[in-house]
């Protein structure tokens, strides 16, 4: 599978507060997250593959563009 990848190190933080539970982003990569209900009975994404590989980079660019509340983001890392 080609598509854009995401270059150097990266982290994934979610906004659990702002999370609707809508799980777009488990459609989009169900590889790395997944919608649970939390302990107050309200679904919330969770992250199941922290670190995906490059074939996954293209679901999750698409989950964090897509997600309607803007929930996701990809904070680079320096590795140097
Ligand atoms: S698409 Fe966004 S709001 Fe919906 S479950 Fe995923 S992170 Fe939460």
């Amino acid at each position: 599978m080609t598509g854009p990848t995401i270059e150097g190190k990266f982290r994934i933080e979610l906004d659990f507060d702002l999370c609707q539970g809508h799980g777009v982003c488990a459609g989009d990569a169900p590889e790395i997250f997944t919608v649970l209900e939390n302990r107050l009975g309200y679904a919330k994404v969770r992250l199941i593959n922290p670190d995906p590989p490059p074939e996954l980079h293209s679901g999750l660019l698409n989950a964090v563009k897509y997600c309607p509340n803007r929930v996701i983001r990809i904070v680079k890392v320096d590795d140097s």
